[in-house]
């Protein structure tokens, strides 16, 4: 099967950047002139092609879908990538799941995205990242010092991507006790001679501003070969795509005059399945997880609505309804129950704005933000509905254990608090009956606090769980200091 019709190339939202292939893309964090890394145009899929995909495992969609991005990497090398981070070693199969939940309300579907060794979507994305760096790193003969700051679940989903590969070692920033016990767990248990924990006294923004001090150093990156693998990563975005075409393939199986529609009597009246449309329900934070869902949409994946989902920290929210982009200061950001969507900028909306407005007007705009700390789209509200499909909503802590109660009470099995605020918008702008696909963006075992706070009893901790609990944990406690986290660097870094 071979859809690629032409390569794809790669500039930057500040329009300074020259054309740049995927694989260059992978390597880089913000583009050279400050700007996001975005598709000169984003490849189209035809409903005929979405049929030749039906058949296909995840693996095998993965390399379709994300060689339309990737078109610098040879087909039968992307799928031996796609094999090899989407196999049975890391997610059983099918990868991702769909869970009805019409005892909730008829329509309403949960995407498995959790399956992986850290139970949440993000090691989707990673584990591709996982494969493919090492990949390109050993073609062109090179290292890479993964450099990176987590609240949580991406230190955890890039360690164990990485773990044991080749020409890669990471160096993850934590705050001390400030994460849950099985995120850290999940960090920490490693033993593998690649992966560094390194605990700082302080908060998630103080490991952040250490590690953008390192960054401003080019002379020290160089000399380190200093990457990240952050979220405006362009490579964990298309690899995020290929989970809505999946998921789209699977909820209208057995739509067309097939199986189920003529079993039910369908017959001549069945549709087919290129004009059975979905709604999906998207918990966000730093708009990466949906802005791949805006992709799947514009290539011709038949989503209706992307329902935008945030928790109190509702900068997205606030922009989908006002038109107003309003990011908030460190202190302003609020610690909730859905920690992983606490943010108080969405980092990679730069990319939405650069294609609402257009290149040029992008760049007449986005510099008021810099400028006043807001940027005023109000003009262009209505076309975020009408054009892009976007709704959205907000899920306080109240919502939040509602979702869990009403979700475990008709299934008998409760979710996370992330994937709750998806439910909890979803629930509350949904057509009844139609379509409705809530993304699972982690497992409650992740965050049984919440979950226990919800049902008022604790859930039994998985014996999977309790082994990396108990496990010998293996970090670096340091003040918040920069000269200390150089030397680490310098002390075990592998070197260019
Ligand atoms: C990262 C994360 C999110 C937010 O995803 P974005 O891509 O930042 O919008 C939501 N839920 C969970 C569990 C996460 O780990």
């Amino acid at each position: 099967m071979q859809h690629r019709t032409q390569d794809t190339s790669y500039i930057s939202t500040r329009g300074g950047m020259a054309p740049t292939g995927f694989l260059d893309v992978l390597l880089s964090g913000l583009a050279p002139d400050g700007g996001l890394a975005v598709p000169a145009a984003v490849p189209r899929i035809t409903a005929t092609t979405l049929e030749d995909w039906r058949p296909l495992s995840y693996p095998e969609l993965a390399a379709e879908v994300i060689g339309l991005y990737a078109t610098d990497i040879p087909a039968a090398d992307l799928r031996a990538l796609t094999a090899a981070a989407y196999g049975p070693e890391r997610f059983p199969a099918p990868v991702v799941p769909l869970r009805p939940l019409d005892d909730v309300a008829e329509g309403l579907t949960l995407v498995g995205l959790s399956e992986g060794p850290t139970m949440a979507f993000k090691d989707l994305a990673m584990q591709f990242l996982g494969q493919a760096i090492p990949y390109t790193l050993s073609r062109e003969g090179r290292v890479l010092n993964i450099l990176g700051a987590t609240s949580g679940d991406t230190g955890s989903a890039a360690e164990h991507a990485f773990r044991g590969r080749d020409g890669v070692s990471v160096f993850m920033l934590s705050p001390q006790g400030r994460m849950s016990d099985v995120q850290r767990a999940q960090m920490y248990s490693l033993a593998d001679p690649n992966i560094h924990n390194i605990a700082v006294e302080g908060v998630f923004d103080d490991c952040q501003n250490l590690v953008k001090a390192i960054n401003s150093d080019p002379a020290f990156k160089s000399r380190y070969a200093i990457g990240a693998v952050n979220s405006i990563n362009f490579g964990r975005i298309a690899a995020q795509v290929v989970y809505y075409v999946w998921a789209w393939l699977r909820a209208s199986d057995g739509v067309a005059g097939g199986d189920a529609a003529a079993g039910s009597g369908g017959g001549d009246s069945a549709i087919e399945p290129s004009s059975f449309r979905v709604d999906v329900a998207v918990p966000s934070g730093n708009f990466g997880n949906i802005y791949a869902g805006h992709l799947a949409r514009t290539m011709g994946v038949p989503i209706r609505r992307l329902i935008l989902a945030t928790n109190e920290n509702n900068v997205l929210d606030e922009f989908f309804s006002t038109g107003i982009y309003r990011p908030r200061s460190s202190v302003q950001t609020l610690a909730t129950s859905s920690p992983s969507m606490d943010i108080s900028k969405a980092s990679n909306l730069e990319r939405f704005v650069w294609t609402l407005l257009g290149p040029e007007e992008f760049q007449s705009r986005w510099p008021e933000l810099e400028r006043t700390g807001v940027l005023d789209l109000s003009d262009q509200q209505a076309r975020l509905d009408e054009d892009y499909g976007f709704v959205s909503g907000t899920s306080t802590h109240a919502d939040r254990l509602a979702a869990i109660r009403r979700v475990h009470e008709a299934t008998g099995t409760p979710i996370d608090p992330h994937t709750a605020d998806g439910v909890t918008v979803a629930l509350r702008v949904m057509e009844r009956g139609f379509p409705t696909l809530v993304l699972e963006t982690a497992r409650p075992e992740k965050f049984p606090e919440t979950v226990a706070e919800a049902l008022g009893a604790p859930r039994p901790v998985p014996e999977a769980i309790r082994r990396l609990l108990d496990a010998e944990q293996h970090v670096v406690d340091v003040p918040c200091d920069e000269s200390r986290l150089r030397a680490l660097i310098a002390a075990d870094a592998l070197r260019p």
